[in-house]
């Protein structure tokens, strides 16, 4: 380690970031923009958020899909799967949206992490096709 270096901030570029404290090795933003953000630990890993404070208690762009997943009823998570197996990546996405209400971004992680779980075989036994394998995509 060679003390406080002199780091941009993450956020504007334009300062240095914010080395006031002694006991924070480095914190990624300047003064001004700390001011306008706050910072939380993700509700999923624990990882610590940087985020406006609109956002603060959400969970981190890699655990939200997972989240919002768990938090189905279980009739929507193998409703979910089943349009993952059977359904190609956009019409998927758009029945995930039906189902849970959350956004683009979000649908397309919760559709990413199940397809990786179907094609694995950790998806419920319910939402699998007779054969058990998933089906070429017809679209
Ligand atoms: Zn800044
Ligand atoms: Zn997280």
């Amino acid at each position: 380690m060679t003390g406080p270096a002199a780091y941009d901030c993450a956020l504007c570029r334009a300062k240095p970031a914010w080395t006031r404290h002694p006991s924070a090795a480095h914190h990624p933003l300047c003064d001004a923009c700390a001011a306008t953000y706050t910072t939380w630990p993700c509700p999923g890993c624990g990882n610590e958020q940087f985020r406006p404070p609109d956002e603060e208690g959400q969970p981190c762009p890699q655990c939200e899909p997972q989240l919002i997943f768990a938090a189905l009823p279980e009739a929507n998570r193998a409703e979910i799967d089943r349009a993952v197996a059977e359904l190609g990546a956009i019409h998927a996405i758009k029945r995930i949206r039906d189902l849970t209400g959350c956004g683009l971004r979000q649908a397309m992680g919760i559709r990413g992490n199940r397809y990786l779980a179907v094609r694995d075989g950790t998806a419920d036994q319910n939402s699998r096709n007779s054969s058990g394998s998933i089906p070429r995509n017809a679209s």
